[in-house]
């Protein structure tokens, strides 16, 4: 056996993933070593309580409730506690002793990124977190490495794998939004308390992580624009297969213009009409995937689980080998290119296509009154279908109209959508749906 240096490892939890991530680090510990040229000797597992039943079948002397004093001497900590603090101060610490640092924890990324990786940068040491922002897919790695020589146009990214699920279903067997978060629930795909994903945070997070490395930027999460799955319904599912279309809960992160002076980018978190024709419209189930368009390379799409304890103890696995193998190498870490500061832009200034779906009096003059409205909005349809739904003893029934538009600016887009429901015409806005990915 190769005389490997022996690097001391400290694992900070032992939940879904970090008890995945002690057992292979255990198991495969020969393999590991050559491929890190180093011995990874795991020196303890800091938890809240050392006696809780684990996933994994670990020695009990390897975990402690104290995690201050297993970081101090550490090469590589690896946290995987999850939340904001203790976890935050936990890598600082470890940064500021000399460790490299491993995470998958995107609400700490997508909130105290920038204090974590200047933390980093002061002292010359990593955080690799490839885990933190689809599970198991590798695709922190490519935008930092392998597309840092091109430039990212757009990422559209099914990152979140419950609201995918909970779509899929609702999609593919008629299902309604409650009966299927309720079966998710009891499968362990959601959470007791499905807010996190459902209205779109863990998404928008992810969405900050990976728009600051795809634009050489930091974006704050509060200038990511969120909106959740919640007000989808079986009939909004269904026009969208009648118009050739499926619904996504989609993660955009835009480069807006290609000119240097005016250059943006916009981050965007909601449900959106993906063609079926589109690769997004075939991630089925809690998979995700990850859409890049980039301006040399084209379109790449990286796909897998996005979540589960050991898939996504493959990414911090690997992160691992890479942190121990800069550890002996030595030099200055992987970093983080923030330096093109591009504004972030409002929700308000961003175009895209929109369907809307509304009910409105079936009589003469409604569908031109309609059409006034959206063109003084600067609003310009490309497509329009209507189909009566109502009609009683000879009086005006109500009839749907399915208008998709032109790209169309938000705010044009809303203000318009204001306007026809205060139009006397107009019954109920049923949907306005923005179409993303044709
Ligand atoms: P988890 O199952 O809730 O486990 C958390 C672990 O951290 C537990 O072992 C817990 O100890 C320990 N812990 C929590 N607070 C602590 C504290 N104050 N001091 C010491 N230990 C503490 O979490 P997880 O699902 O493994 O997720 C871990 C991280 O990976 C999170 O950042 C998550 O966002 C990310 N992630 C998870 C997945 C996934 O599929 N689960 C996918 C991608 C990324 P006890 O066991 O003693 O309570």
């Amino acid at each position: 056996m190769t005389d490997y240096r022996t690097l001391r490892v400290a694992l900070l939890g032992a939940g879904a993933v970090g008890s995945q991530v002690a057992a292979l680090l255990r198991r495969h510990a020969d393999e590991l070593a050559d491929r890190a040229e180093a011995r990874l000797e795991l020196a303890g597992i800091a938890v809240r309580d050392v006696d809780a039943p684990r996933e994994a079948d670990l020695p009990r002397e390897l975990f402690t409730t104290d995690a201050e004093t297993l970081i101090v001497g550490s090469d590589i900590v690896i946290e995987l506690m999850g939340g904001i603090e203790p976890a935050r101060t936990y890598i600082l610490q470890a940064l500021n002793s000399g460790a490299d640092v491993v995470t998958a924890n995107k609400a700490l990324l997508a909130t105290h990124g920038s204090e974590i990786f200047d933390a980093a940068d002061q002292v010359g040491a990593s955080v690799y977190y490839e885990a933190a922002a689809a599970g198991a897919i590798p695709i922190i790695r490519p935008l930092r490495d392998s597309l840092a020589g091109d430039r990212v146009v757009r990422i559209m990214g099914i990152v979140n794998g419950t609201t995918n699920y909970i779509l899929d279903r609702m999609d593919t067997e008629g299902a309604e939004f409650a009966d299927v978060l309720a079966d998710a629930q009891a499968l362990g795909y959601a959470e007791a308390d499905p807010t996190a994903d459902v209205e779109g945070y863990d998404a928008a997070q992810k969405a900050a992580i990976l728009a600051s490395l795809a634009f050489h930027t930091s974006v704050p999460l509060d200038a990511v624009h969120r909106e959740g799955i919640t007000q989808v319904d079986k009939a909004m599912m269904d026009a969208a297969r009648h118009a050739g279309y499926v619904i996504k809960l989609l993660a955009v992160c835009e480069r807006l213009t290609t000119d240097a002076a005016t250059e943006a980018i916009s981050v965007r978190v909601y449900p959106a009409l993906v063609p079926r024709t589109h690769p997004l419209a075939s991630v089925h189930g809690a998979n995700n995937a990850v859409f890049v368009q980039a301006e040399a390379a084209g379109n790449l799409m990286f796909y897998g689980a996005g979540a589960g304890g050991v898939q996504t103890a493959s990414a911090v696995l690997g992160d691992v080998v890479s942190a121990a193998r800069r550890h002996i190498a030595g030099g200055v870490g992987v970093g983080e290119s923030t330096r093109a500061n591009l504004p972030v832009v409002p929700i308000g200034h961003v175009t895209t296509r929109y369907q809307i779906t509304l009910e409105v009096d079936d009589r003469p003059g409604v569908l031109a009154t309609v059409a006034g409205i959206l063109s003084d909005g600067r609003v310009s349809v490309a497509t329009l279908e209507q189909t009566v739904v109502a009609e009683a003893n000879g009086h005006p029934g109500v009839a749907r109209l399915v208008i998709g538009t032109h790209r169309a600016r938000e705010q044009d887009l809303s203000e318009t959508v204001e306007r026809l429901a205060a139009s006397g015409v107009v019954e109920r806005v049923v949907s306005v749906l923005r179409v993303e990915g044709d």
